[in-house]
Protein backbone atom coordinates (compact mmCIF):
# COMPACT_ATOMS: atom_id res chain seq x y z
CA UNK A 1 0.00 0.00 0.00
CA UNK A 2 1.24 3.45 -0.76
CA UNK A 3 2.20 6.04 2.43
CA UNK A 4 1.32 9.67 1.15
CA UNK A 5 2.35 12.44 2.91
CA UNK A 6 0.46 13.61 6.15
CA UNK A 7 -2.03 15.93 6.35
CA UNK A 8 -3.44 17.97 9.04
CA UNK A 9 -7.26 17.95 7.90
CA UNK A 10 -8.95 15.01 5.64
CA UNK A 11 -12.08 15.76 4.14
CA UNK A 12 -13.89 12.96 2.63
CA UNK A 13 -16.59 14.23 -0.37
CA UNK A 14 -16.16 17.46 -2.37
CA UNK A 15 -20.29 18.18 -2.56
CA UNK A 16 -22.14 21.20 -0.64
CA UNK A 17 -21.28 20.53 2.46
CA UNK A 18 -17.27 19.04 1.91
CA UNK A 19 -16.63 22.88 -0.08
CA UNK A 20 -18.26 25.02 2.62
CA UNK A 21 -16.24 23.33 5.08
CA UNK A 22 -13.13 23.15 3.34
CA UNK A 23 -13.44 26.91 2.65
CA UNK A 24 -14.15 27.85 6.44
CA UNK A 25 -10.91 26.19 7.29
CA UNK A 26 -8.62 27.18 4.88
CA UNK A 27 -7.60 30.13 6.87
CA UNK A 28 -6.07 28.40 9.09
CA UNK A 29 -3.06 27.85 6.60
CA UNK A 30 -3.30 23.90 7.87
CA UNK A 31 -2.31 21.55 5.12
CA UNK A 32 -5.82 20.19 3.53
CA UNK A 33 -6.64 17.58 1.67
CA UNK A 34 -10.03 16.50 0.15
CA UNK A 35 -10.50 13.16 -1.29
CA UNK A 36 -13.76 12.68 -3.98
CA UNK A 37 -14.54 9.55 -5.73
CA UNK A 38 -15.84 11.47 -8.59
CA UNK A 39 -14.22 13.51 -10.85
CA UNK A 40 -14.67 17.77 -12.00
CA UNK A 41 -17.44 18.30 -14.48
CA UNK A 42 -16.63 20.52 -17.10
CA UNK A 43 -19.42 23.12 -18.00
CA UNK A 44 -19.42 22.43 -21.98
CA UNK A 45 -20.05 18.74 -21.53
CA UNK A 46 -23.05 19.78 -20.00
CA UNK A 47 -26.34 18.34 -21.55
CA UNK A 48 -27.79 21.91 -22.15
CA UNK A 49 -25.30 22.50 -24.75
CA UNK A 50 -26.81 19.70 -26.84
CA UNK A 51 -29.72 19.10 -28.68
CA UNK A 52 -30.56 16.12 -26.91
CA UNK A 53 -30.30 17.76 -23.23
CA UNK A 54 -34.00 16.17 -22.25
CA UNK A 55 -32.71 12.65 -22.91
CA UNK A 56 -29.73 12.66 -21.20
CA UNK A 57 -31.04 13.34 -18.10
CA UNK A 58 -31.98 9.63 -18.10
CA UNK A 59 -29.07 8.77 -19.13
CA UNK A 60 -25.24 10.14 -17.74
CA UNK A 61 -26.74 13.23 -16.33
CA UNK A 62 -29.87 11.25 -14.83
CA UNK A 63 -30.35 11.83 -10.94
CA UNK A 64 -30.25 7.97 -9.69
CA UNK A 65 -26.99 6.42 -9.42
CA UNK A 66 -27.68 2.51 -10.17
CA UNK A 67 -28.93 3.61 -13.61
CA UNK A 68 -26.33 6.42 -13.80
CA UNK A 69 -23.99 4.08 -13.54
CA UNK A 70 -21.13 6.55 -14.09
CA UNK A 71 -17.28 5.39 -12.76
CA UNK A 72 -17.92 7.62 -9.95
CA UNK A 73 -21.33 6.43 -8.97
CA UNK A 74 -21.72 3.17 -5.94
CA UNK A 75 -24.46 1.48 -6.42
CA UNK A 76 -27.74 1.29 -3.77
CA UNK A 77 -29.46 -1.56 -3.05
CA UNK A 78 -32.84 0.42 -2.86
CA UNK A 79 -35.45 -2.68 -3.25
CA UNK A 80 -37.14 -2.31 0.16
CA UNK A 81 -37.43 1.13 -0.34
CA UNK A 82 -40.67 2.57 -2.68
CA UNK A 83 -38.50 6.02 -2.85
CA UNK A 84 -35.51 5.63 -5.12
CA UNK A 85 -32.11 8.06 -4.10
CA UNK A 86 -31.00 10.28 -6.52
CA UNK A 87 -27.84 12.40 -5.69
CA UNK A 88 -24.26 13.27 -8.16
CA UNK A 89 -20.66 12.15 -7.35
CA UNK A 90 -18.06 14.15 -8.37
CA UNK A 91 -16.91 17.41 -7.53
CA UNK A 92 -20.11 19.55 -6.11
CA UNK A 93 -21.93 16.32 -5.21
CA UNK A 94 -25.74 16.53 -5.50
CA UNK A 95 -25.14 20.37 -6.41
CA UNK A 96 -24.32 19.57 -10.18
CA UNK A 97 -27.95 18.43 -10.19
CA UNK A 98 -30.18 19.95 -7.65
CA UNK A 99 -32.95 22.52 -8.27
CA UNK A 100 -31.15 25.24 -6.30
CA UNK A 101 -34.00 25.92 -4.45
CA UNK A 102 -32.93 27.52 -1.46
CA UNK A 103 -34.85 27.29 1.73
CA UNK A 104 -33.68 27.62 5.65
CA UNK A 105 -35.31 25.85 8.17
CA UNK A 106 -37.86 27.75 10.68
CA UNK A 107 -37.14 27.90 14.56
CA UNK A 108 -40.02 25.41 14.93
CA UNK A 109 -37.61 22.87 12.99
CA UNK A 110 -35.26 22.95 15.62
CA UNK A 111 -37.67 22.34 18.61
CA UNK A 112 -40.39 19.34 17.52
CA UNK A 113 -40.06 17.15 20.72
CA UNK A 114 -40.73 20.07 23.08
CA UNK A 115 -43.92 21.47 20.67
CA UNK A 116 -45.55 18.91 19.27
CA UNK A 117 -44.23 15.73 21.48
CA UNK A 118 -42.47 13.36 18.41
CA UNK A 119 -39.28 12.55 17.48
CA UNK A 120 -36.47 15.14 19.68
CA UNK A 121 -35.15 18.42 19.24
CA UNK A 122 -32.20 19.73 18.21
CA UNK A 123 -28.98 20.71 20.50
CA UNK A 124 -29.00 23.63 18.66
CA UNK A 125 -31.73 26.39 17.50
CA UNK A 126 -31.98 28.70 14.47
CA UNK A 127 -30.15 31.80 16.12
CA UNK A 128 -27.05 29.45 16.59
CA UNK A 129 -27.22 28.94 12.76
CA UNK A 130 -28.59 32.43 11.53
CA UNK A 131 -24.75 33.71 10.71
CA UNK A 132 -23.99 30.83 9.48
CA UNK A 133 -26.68 30.80 6.71
CA UNK A 134 -26.49 34.45 6.24
CA UNK A 135 -22.73 33.85 4.97
CA UNK A 136 -23.74 30.82 2.92
CA UNK A 137 -25.77 32.99 0.99
CA UNK A 138 -23.08 35.59 0.33
CA UNK A 139 -20.68 32.50 -0.87
CA UNK A 140 -23.45 30.93 -3.07
CA UNK A 141 -24.98 33.81 -4.28
CA UNK A 142 -29.14 33.26 -2.90
CA UNK A 143 -31.76 35.87 -4.63
CA UNK A 144 -34.99 36.48 -2.99
CA UNK A 145 -37.34 38.41 -1.98
CA UNK A 146 -36.81 40.31 1.72
CA UNK A 147 -39.65 40.38 3.76
CA UNK A 148 -41.31 36.90 3.64
CA UNK A 149 -43.80 36.19 6.66
CA UNK A 150 -43.02 32.65 7.29
CA UNK A 151 -39.56 33.82 7.91
CA UNK A 152 -37.54 35.82 10.58
CA UNK A 153 -36.75 38.65 8.95
CA UNK A 154 -33.46 38.17 6.16
CA UNK A 155 -31.37 40.03 3.66
CA UNK A 156 -31.51 38.79 0.20
CA UNK A 157 -28.78 39.18 -1.75
CA UNK A 158 -29.88 39.72 -5.14
CA UNK A 159 -33.06 40.32 -6.79
CA UNK A 160 -35.29 36.97 -6.87
CA UNK A 161 -36.52 34.88 -10.04
CA UNK A 162 -38.76 36.69 -12.48
CA UNK A 163 -42.45 34.91 -11.45
CA UNK A 164 -43.18 34.39 -14.98
CA UNK A 165 -46.20 33.16 -16.56
CA UNK A 166 -46.56 29.94 -14.49
CA UNK A 167 -45.71 32.46 -11.05
CA UNK A 168 -48.11 35.03 -11.88
CA UNK A 169 -50.73 32.39 -13.15
CA UNK A 170 -50.34 30.41 -9.59
CA UNK A 171 -50.17 33.15 -7.39
CA UNK A 172 -53.52 34.38 -8.65
CA UNK A 173 -54.84 31.15 -7.60
CA UNK A 174 -52.80 31.73 -4.12
CA UNK A 175 -54.61 35.22 -3.82
CA UNK A 176 -58.22 34.06 -4.16
CA UNK A 177 -57.80 31.31 -1.42
CA UNK A 178 -55.91 34.12 0.78
CA UNK A 179 -52.95 31.63 1.47
CA UNK A 180 -49.51 32.10 1.78
CA UNK A 181 -46.90 31.99 -1.31
CA UNK A 182 -44.03 34.35 -1.82
CA UNK A 183 -40.96 34.16 -4.09
CA UNK A 184 -38.63 31.46 -3.33
CA UNK A 185 -35.18 31.42 -2.13
CA UNK A 186 -32.97 30.11 -5.21
CA UNK A 187 -29.19 29.44 -5.63
CA UNK A 188 -29.24 31.23 -9.03
CA UNK A 189 -27.69 34.13 -10.27
CA UNK A 190 -29.86 36.92 -10.84
CA UNK A 191 -27.43 39.16 -11.82
CA UNK A 192 -23.83 38.51 -12.75
CA UNK A 193 -22.13 37.41 -9.24
CA UNK A 194 -18.56 36.68 -8.21
CA UNK A 195 -17.42 35.52 -11.59
CA UNK A 196 -20.74 34.00 -12.73
CA UNK A 197 -23.29 34.86 -15.32
CA UNK A 198 -26.65 35.22 -14.79
CA UNK A 199 -29.79 33.64 -15.47
CA UNK A 200 -30.60 33.13 -18.44
CA UNK A 201 -34.15 31.20 -18.49
CA UNK A 202 -33.13 28.23 -20.22
CA UNK A 203 -34.35 25.80 -17.83
CA UNK A 204 -31.78 22.71 -18.34
CA UNK A 205 -31.06 23.22 -14.44
CA UNK A 206 -31.46 19.71 -13.56
CA UNK A 207 -29.01 18.65 -15.96
CA UNK A 208 -26.21 21.21 -14.67
CA UNK A 209 -26.30 24.44 -15.46
CA UNK A 210 -23.69 25.58 -18.27
CA UNK A 211 -24.17 29.59 -17.86
CA UNK A 212 -23.31 28.98 -14.37
CA UNK A 213 -25.88 30.75 -12.81
CA UNK A 214 -26.64 28.11 -10.44
CA UNK A 215 -24.53 27.93 -7.57
CA UNK A 216 -23.06 24.43 -7.72
CA UNK A 217 -19.93 24.16 -5.13
CA UNK A 218 -17.69 23.25 -8.00
CA UNK A 219 -18.17 27.29 -9.36
CA UNK A 220 -18.35 28.77 -5.68
CA UNK A 221 -16.63 27.58 -2.68
CA UNK A 222 -14.08 25.50 -4.13
CA UNK A 223 -12.56 28.26 -6.30
CA UNK A 224 -12.00 30.31 -3.11
CA UNK A 225 -10.66 27.32 -1.00
CA UNK A 226 -8.46 26.35 -3.59
CA UNK A 227 -6.94 30.20 -3.60
CA UNK A 228 -6.28 29.45 -0.15
CA UNK A 229 -4.08 26.29 -1.06
CA UNK A 230 -6.68 23.17 -0.15
CA UNK A 231 -6.25 20.59 -2.46
CA UNK A 232 -8.82 18.81 -3.96
CA UNK A 233 -8.08 14.79 -4.80
CA UNK A 234 -10.39 13.40 -7.43
CA UNK A 235 -10.81 9.57 -8.49
CA UNK A 236 -10.14 8.95 -5.15
CA UNK A 237 -12.68 6.83 -3.15
CA UNK A 238 -12.31 6.22 0.36
CA UNK A 239 -12.83 2.80 1.43
CA UNK A 240 -12.38 3.22 5.61
CA UNK A 241 -11.14 5.17 7.87
CA UNK A 242 -8.31 3.94 10.16
CA UNK A 243 -7.93 4.29 13.84
CA UNK A 244 -4.62 3.91 16.15
CA UNK A 245 -3.86 2.67 19.21
CA UNK A 246 -5.44 5.65 21.02
CA UNK A 247 -8.85 5.29 19.65
CA UNK A 248 -8.15 8.23 17.49
CA UNK A 249 -8.92 8.35 13.62
CA UNK A 250 -5.57 8.19 11.92
CA UNK A 251 -6.37 8.62 8.91
CA UNK A 252 -8.14 6.77 5.54
CA UNK A 253 -7.55 3.90 3.10
CA UNK A 254 -8.39 5.06 -0.47
CA UNK A 255 -7.75 4.03 -3.96
CA UNK A 256 -6.39 6.73 -6.18
CA UNK A 257 -7.24 7.80 -9.71
CA UNK A 258 -5.12 4.91 -10.74
CA UNK A 259 -6.73 2.45 -8.57
CA UNK A 260 -3.72 1.77 -6.39
CA UNK A 261 -4.54 1.57 -2.55
CA UNK A 262 -3.26 4.26 -0.37
CA UNK A 263 -3.13 5.17 3.19
CA UNK A 264 -3.95 9.05 3.78
CA UNK A 265 -2.59 9.92 7.22
CA UNK A 266 -3.97 13.13 8.95
CA UNK A 267 -4.68 14.54 12.48
CA UNK A 268 -8.47 15.85 11.82
CA UNK A 269 -10.49 13.39 9.69
CA UNK A 270 -14.03 15.22 8.12
CA UNK A 271 -16.87 13.05 6.74
CA UNK A 272 -19.54 14.69 4.46
CA UNK A 273 -19.93 11.91 1.91
CA UNK A 274 -23.90 12.95 2.31
CA UNK A 275 -26.71 10.71 4.40
CA UNK A 276 -26.15 7.69 2.66
CA UNK A 277 -22.37 7.52 2.35
CA UNK A 278 -21.09 8.48 5.41
CA UNK A 279 -23.42 5.79 7.09
CA UNK A 280 -21.40 3.40 4.47
CA UNK A 281 -18.02 4.64 5.23
CA UNK A 282 -18.58 4.46 9.15
CA UNK A 283 -19.87 1.01 9.00
CA UNK A 284 -17.55 0.13 6.40
CA UNK A 285 -14.74 1.00 8.81
CA UNK A 286 -15.34 -1.30 11.66
CA UNK A 287 -12.26 -3.00 13.42
CA UNK A 288 -11.49 -4.92 16.94
CA UNK A 289 -11.84 -1.95 18.69
CA UNK A 290 -15.19 -0.65 16.84
CA UNK A 291 -16.86 -3.96 15.92
CA UNK A 292 -19.96 -2.03 14.79
CA UNK A 293 -18.54 -0.01 12.83
CA UNK A 294 -16.85 3.94 13.77
CA UNK A 295 -18.43 6.23 16.17
CA UNK A 296 -21.29 3.65 16.54
CA UNK A 297 -21.40 2.98 20.03
CA UNK A 298 -25.12 4.46 20.09
CA UNK A 299 -26.03 1.65 17.04
CA UNK A 300 -27.51 4.60 15.57
CA UNK A 301 -25.17 4.97 12.63
CA UNK A 302 -27.35 4.26 9.48
CA UNK A 303 -30.56 4.63 11.71
CA UNK A 304 -33.72 7.45 11.35
CA UNK A 305 -33.35 8.18 7.24
CA UNK A 306 -35.21 10.72 6.37
CA UNK A 307 -35.73 11.54 2.80
CA UNK A 308 -38.58 13.90 2.34
CA UNK A 309 -41.64 12.13 0.84
CA UNK A 310 -42.93 14.35 -1.98
CA UNK A 311 -46.51 14.78 -3.64
CA UNK A 312 -46.77 15.68 -6.99
CA UNK A 313 -49.71 17.53 -8.42
CA UNK A 314 -49.71 18.82 -12.29
CA UNK A 315 -52.86 21.22 -13.58
CA UNK A 316 -53.51 21.12 -17.11
CA UNK A 317 -54.58 25.01 -18.65
CA UNK A 318 -55.80 25.88 -22.00
CA UNK A 319 -53.88 28.52 -22.32
CA UNK A 320 -50.20 28.61 -22.81
CA UNK A 321 -47.53 28.36 -19.86
CA UNK A 322 -44.01 29.26 -20.11
CA UNK A 323 -43.38 25.64 -19.72
CA UNK A 324 -39.61 24.58 -19.30
CA UNK A 325 -38.22 28.44 -20.04
CA UNK A 326 -36.61 29.30 -17.03
CA UNK A 327 -35.43 27.54 -13.30
CA UNK A 328 -38.27 24.54 -12.39
CA UNK A 329 -39.16 26.40 -9.13
CA UNK A 330 -39.34 29.92 -8.95
CA UNK A 331 -42.24 30.37 -6.03
CA UNK A 332 -43.49 28.54 -2.90
CA UNK A 333 -46.02 28.55 0.06
CA UNK A 334 -45.91 27.59 3.49
CA UNK A 335 -49.14 28.02 4.42
CA UNK A 336 -49.18 24.49 5.99
CA UNK A 337 -46.07 24.39 7.64
CA UNK A 338 -46.28 24.62 11.23
CA UNK A 339 -48.38 22.02 12.92
CA UNK A 340 -52.21 22.39 13.19
CA UNK A 341 -53.57 19.28 14.71
CA UNK A 342 -56.99 19.38 13.18
CA UNK A 343 -55.63 17.91 10.14
CA UNK A 344 -54.82 14.77 11.03
CA UNK A 345 -51.01 14.92 11.49
CA UNK A 346 -48.27 16.38 12.78
CA UNK A 347 -45.51 19.10 11.39
CA UNK A 348 -46.00 19.96 7.71
CA UNK A 349 -44.51 20.78 4.67
CA UNK A 350 -43.81 23.31 1.80
CA UNK A 351 -45.09 23.66 -1.79
CA UNK A 352 -42.85 24.80 -4.10
CA UNK A 353 -44.43 25.49 -7.33
CA UNK A 354 -42.85 24.43 -10.45
CA UNK A 355 -43.11 24.76 -14.21
CA UNK A 356 -44.02 22.71 -17.04
CA UNK A 357 -41.69 20.09 -18.54
CA UNK A 358 -39.93 19.81 -21.49
CA UNK A 359 -41.27 18.20 -24.93
CA UNK A 360 -39.14 14.95 -24.48
CA UNK A 361 -40.20 14.32 -20.90
CA UNK A 362 -43.79 16.63 -21.65
CA UNK A 363 -44.32 13.17 -23.98
CA UNK A 364 -43.36 10.80 -21.22
CA UNK A 365 -45.60 11.82 -18.83
CA UNK A 366 -48.84 12.12 -20.90
CA UNK A 367 -48.23 8.65 -22.37
CA UNK A 368 -47.61 7.13 -19.25
CA UNK A 369 -50.79 8.65 -17.75
CA UNK A 370 -52.39 8.07 -20.89
CA UNK A 371 -53.25 11.15 -22.11
CA UNK A 372 -51.17 11.48 -24.79
CA UNK A 373 -53.12 8.27 -27.17
CA UNK A 374 -50.94 6.65 -29.83
CA UNK A 375 -53.11 7.07 -33.34
CA UNK A 376 -54.52 10.13 -35.07
CA UNK A 377 -55.36 11.64 -31.43
CA UNK A 378 -51.68 11.59 -30.96
CA UNK A 379 -50.66 14.96 -32.00
CA UNK A 380 -53.38 16.98 -31.34
CA UNK A 381 -53.36 15.36 -27.70
CA UNK A 382 -49.26 16.40 -27.30
CA UNK A 383 -50.37 20.20 -28.19
CA UNK A 384 -53.00 20.24 -25.86
CA UNK A 385 -50.13 18.35 -22.65
CA UNK A 386 -47.19 20.34 -23.74
CA UNK A 387 -46.47 23.76 -22.89
CA UNK A 388 -49.67 23.78 -21.42
CA UNK A 389 -49.07 22.28 -17.26
CA UNK A 390 -47.75 23.82 -14.00
CA UNK A 391 -48.31 22.58 -10.88
CA UNK A 392 -46.45 22.43 -7.70
CA UNK A 393 -45.05 19.65 -5.20
CA UNK A 394 -45.39 19.37 -1.71
CA UNK A 395 -42.36 18.51 0.45
CA UNK A 396 -43.28 16.69 3.55
CA UNK A 397 -41.55 16.77 6.64
CA UNK A 398 -40.51 13.13 7.60
CA UNK A 399 -40.30 12.54 10.95
CA UNK A 400 -37.00 10.26 12.30
CA UNK A 401 -37.95 6.30 12.83
CA UNK A 402 -35.07 4.20 13.77
CA UNK A 403 -36.29 1.09 11.79
CA UNK A 404 -35.60 3.21 8.13
CA UNK A 405 -31.77 2.76 8.04
CA UNK A 406 -28.18 2.29 6.12
CA UNK A 407 -27.09 -0.85 6.39
CA UNK A 408 -24.25 -2.56 4.33
CA UNK A 409 -25.33 -5.07 1.62
CA UNK A 410 -23.80 -8.59 2.36
CA UNK A 411 -23.54 -8.67 -1.82
CA UNK A 412 -23.54 -5.67 -3.72
CA UNK A 413 -20.18 -4.10 -3.83
CA UNK A 414 -18.52 -0.88 -6.26
CA UNK A 415 -15.93 -1.18 -8.82
CA UNK A 416 -13.41 -1.23 -6.27
CA UNK A 417 -15.12 -4.49 -4.20
CA UNK A 418 -16.05 -2.32 -1.43
CA UNK A 419 -19.20 -3.16 0.01
CA UNK A 420 -22.57 -1.24 -1.23
CA UNK A 421 -25.16 0.28 1.08
CA UNK A 422 -28.58 -0.80 1.32
CA UNK A 423 -31.83 1.39 2.48
CA UNK A 424 -34.75 0.64 3.93
CA UNK A 425 -37.36 2.67 3.93
CA UNK A 426 -41.30 2.86 4.65
CA UNK A 427 -43.05 6.01 4.53
CA UNK A 428 -44.98 6.54 8.21
CA UNK A 429 -48.68 7.15 8.93
CA UNK A 430 -48.30 10.93 9.38
CA UNK A 431 -46.35 11.26 6.03
CA UNK A 432 -48.73 9.33 4.09
CA UNK A 433 -51.55 11.69 5.81
CA UNK A 434 -49.96 14.89 5.05
CA UNK A 435 -49.10 13.69 1.72
CA UNK A 436 -52.85 13.32 1.21
CA UNK A 437 -53.43 16.26 2.67
CA UNK A 438 -51.26 18.25 0.48
CA UNK A 439 -52.82 16.47 -2.71
CA UNK A 440 -56.13 17.32 -1.98
CA UNK A 441 -55.18 21.87 -0.91
CA UNK A 442 -53.03 21.41 -3.95
CA UNK A 443 -55.90 20.73 -6.37
CA UNK A 444 -57.92 23.35 -4.72
CA UNK A 445 -54.96 25.68 -5.43
CA UNK A 446 -55.06 24.71 -9.20
CA UNK A 447 -58.44 24.43 -9.81
CA UNK A 448 -58.68 28.12 -7.84
CA UNK A 449 -56.00 29.40 -11.00
CA UNK A 450 -57.84 28.00 -13.74
CA UNK A 451 -56.69 24.59 -14.23
CA UNK A 452 -59.45 21.83 -16.15
CA UNK A 453 -57.91 18.84 -14.92
CA UNK A 454 -55.31 17.86 -12.24
CA UNK A 455 -53.44 14.96 -11.96
CA UNK A 456 -52.13 13.85 -8.51
CA UNK A 457 -49.60 11.40 -7.34
CA UNK A 458 -47.61 10.52 -4.00
CA UNK A 459 -45.22 9.48 -2.64
CA UNK A 460 -42.76 10.41 -5.97
CA UNK A 461 -40.96 7.32 -6.68
CA UNK A 462 -37.65 8.95 -7.68
CA UNK A 463 -37.31 11.89 -5.17
CA UNK A 464 -34.80 10.68 -2.71
CA UNK A 465 -32.63 13.59 -3.15
CA UNK A 466 -32.61 14.49 0.56
CA UNK A 467 -30.75 12.20 2.21
CA UNK A 468 -30.69 12.81 6.27
CA UNK A 469 -30.76 12.11 9.82
CA UNK A 470 -28.21 8.59 9.88
CA UNK A 471 -25.62 10.16 12.32
CA UNK A 472 -27.35 12.12 13.69
CA UNK A 473 -26.55 15.25 16.38
CA UNK A 474 -27.02 15.45 20.28
CA UNK A 475 -26.12 15.74 23.28
CA UNK A 476 -26.37 11.99 24.80
CA UNK A 477 -23.81 9.69 23.14
CA UNK A 478 -26.41 6.61 23.57
CA UNK A 479 -29.01 9.02 21.53
CA UNK A 480 -26.88 10.90 19.00
CA UNK A 481 -23.67 9.86 16.80
CA UNK A 482 -21.88 13.31 16.94
CA UNK A 483 -21.99 15.83 19.59
CA UNK A 484 -23.36 19.25 19.33
CA UNK A 485 -20.70 21.03 17.32
CA UNK A 486 -20.64 17.76 14.85
CA UNK A 487 -17.73 16.04 16.65
CA UNK A 488 -18.06 12.20 16.73
CA UNK A 489 -18.92 11.05 20.80
CA UNK A 490 -16.50 8.09 20.27
CA UNK A 491 -13.99 9.45 18.42
CA UNK A 492 -12.89 12.96 19.39
CA UNK A 493 -10.65 13.83 15.85
CA UNK A 494 -13.34 13.19 13.93
CA UNK A 495 -16.14 15.57 12.46
CA UNK A 496 -19.51 14.79 10.16
CA UNK A 497 -20.92 17.49 8.52
CA UNK A 498 -23.18 16.56 5.90
CA UNK A 499 -26.90 15.76 5.85
CA UNK A 500 -26.41 12.70 8.25
CA UNK A 501 -26.26 14.77 10.92
CA UNK A 502 -30.10 16.30 11.03
CA UNK A 503 -32.29 15.07 14.12
CA UNK A 504 -35.19 16.26 11.92
CA UNK A 505 -36.08 16.74 8.28
CA UNK A 506 -38.32 19.85 8.87
CA UNK A 507 -40.31 20.27 5.12
CA UNK A 508 -38.09 22.29 3.45
CA UNK A 509 -34.97 21.83 1.12
CA UNK A 510 -32.25 20.73 3.24
CA UNK A 511 -29.11 22.26 1.54
CA UNK A 512 -28.73 25.61 2.70
CA UNK A 513 -28.92 24.16 6.48
CA UNK A 514 -26.11 21.60 5.47
CA UNK A 515 -24.09 23.93 4.54
CA UNK A 516 -24.81 26.55 7.51
CA UNK A 517 -23.94 23.57 9.80
CA UNK A 518 -20.77 22.48 8.01
CA UNK A 519 -19.70 26.28 8.43
CA UNK A 520 -20.65 26.45 12.03
CA UNK A 521 -18.86 23.33 12.82
CA UNK A 522 -15.63 24.63 11.02
CA UNK A 523 -15.88 27.74 13.03
CA UNK A 524 -16.04 25.38 16.65
CA UNK A 525 -12.76 23.26 15.32
CA UNK A 526 -10.77 27.01 14.56
CA UNK A 527 -12.01 27.81 18.18
CA UNK A 528 -11.04 24.89 19.88
CA UNK A 529 -7.97 23.62 17.62
CA UNK A 530 -5.99 24.14 20.81
CA UNK A 531 -7.84 21.72 22.68
CA UNK A 532 -9.89 19.99 19.94
CA UNK A 533 -9.05 16.19 21.77
CA UNK A 534 -9.66 17.13 25.33
C1 LIG B 1 -31.89 16.07 -8.77
C2 LIG B 1 -31.63 16.72 -7.44
C3 LIG B 1 -32.31 17.91 -7.12
C4 LIG B 1 -32.07 18.53 -5.88
N1 LIG B 1 -32.66 19.74 -5.62
C5 LIG B 1 -32.38 20.38 -4.45
C6 LIG B 1 -32.87 21.69 -4.21
O1 LIG B 1 -33.52 22.31 -5.06
N2 LIG B 1 -32.60 22.27 -3.01
C7 LIG B 1 -31.87 21.62 -2.04
O2 LIG B 1 -31.67 22.18 -0.95
N3 LIG B 1 -31.34 20.39 -2.28
C8 LIG B 1 -31.57 19.76 -3.45
N4 LIG B 1 -31.00 18.54 -3.70
C9 LIG B 1 -30.22 17.90 -2.62
C10 LIG B 1 -28.80 18.43 -2.53
O3 LIG B 1 -28.10 18.14 -3.69
C11 LIG B 1 -28.15 17.77 -1.32
O4 LIG B 1 -28.91 18.12 -0.16
C12 LIG B 1 -26.73 18.20 -1.06
O5 LIG B 1 -25.91 18.10 -2.18
C13 LIG B 1 -26.17 17.30 0.05
O6 LIG B 1 -24.92 17.77 0.43
P1 LIG B 1 -23.89 16.80 1.16
O7 LIG B 1 -22.66 17.57 1.39
O8 LIG B 1 -24.58 16.18 2.33
O9 LIG B 1 -23.62 15.60 0.12
P2 LIG B 1 -23.31 15.58 -1.44
O10 LIG B 1 -23.50 16.91 -2.06
O11 LIG B 1 -24.09 14.43 -1.98
O12 LIG B 1 -21.76 15.27 -1.51
C14 LIG B 1 -21.21 14.04 -1.10
C15 LIG B 1 -19.93 13.81 -1.90
O13 LIG B 1 -19.18 12.78 -1.25
C16 LIG B 1 -18.59 11.96 -2.24
N5 LIG B 1 -18.32 10.65 -1.63
C17 LIG B 1 -19.21 9.81 -1.07
N6 LIG B 1 -18.60 8.71 -0.61
C18 LIG B 1 -17.28 8.86 -0.89
C19 LIG B 1 -16.14 8.03 -0.65
N7 LIG B 1 -16.24 6.85 -0.03
N8 LIG B 1 -14.93 8.48 -1.07
C20 LIG B 1 -14.81 9.69 -1.70
N9 LIG B 1 -15.87 10.50 -1.97
C21 LIG B 1 -17.09 10.08 -1.54
C22 LIG B 1 -19.62 11.91 -3.35
O14 LIG B 1 -19.03 11.55 -4.58
C23 LIG B 1 -20.18 13.34 -3.32
O15 LIG B 1 -19.52 14.18 -4.24
C24 LIG B 1 -31.18 17.92 -4.93
C25 LIG B 1 -30.48 16.75 -5.28
C26 LIG B 1 -30.70 16.16 -6.51
C27 LIG B 1 -29.92 14.91 -6.85
S1 LIG C 1 -32.50 28.41 -16.20
FE1 LIG C 1 -30.89 29.68 -15.34
S2 LIG C 1 -30.05 28.46 -13.66
FE2 LIG C 1 -31.25 27.07 -14.93
S3 LIG C 1 -29.75 26.18 -16.35
FE3 LIG C 1 -30.62 27.99 -17.37
S4 LIG C 1 -29.22 29.70 -16.85
FE4 LIG C 1 -28.81 28.00 -15.44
Amino acid sequence: MSKVEPVDVLIIGAGASGAAVAWSLAETRMRIVCLEQGDWVNSSDYPANYRDWETRQMGDFGINPNRRANFADYPINEDESPIKVANFNGVGGGTILYAGHFPRVHPSDFRVRTLDGVADDWPIGYSTLEPYFAVNDRMMGVAALAGDPAYPPKEAVMPPLPLGKTGTVLGRGMNKLGWHWWAADSAIATEDYEGRAKCINLGHCIAGCAQGAKASTDITYWQEAMRARVEVRTRCRVREITTNADGMASGVIYYDAEGKECHQPAEIVIVACNGIGTPRLLLNSASSRFPNGLANSSGLVGRNLMLHPYGSITGFFDEPMDGYRGPHIGTWSQQFYETDRSRGFVRGYTYQFVRGAGPVYAALMGMTALRIPWGHEHHRAMRRVFDHTAGMVSICEDLPEEHNTVTIDPVLKDAHGIPAPKIRYAISENSRKMLDFSLARGTEILKAAGAYDVATAAPMPHAGWHLMGTARMGTDPERSVVNEWGRSHDVKNLFIVDGSIFVTSAGVNPTATIQALALYIADNIKQRLANLFD
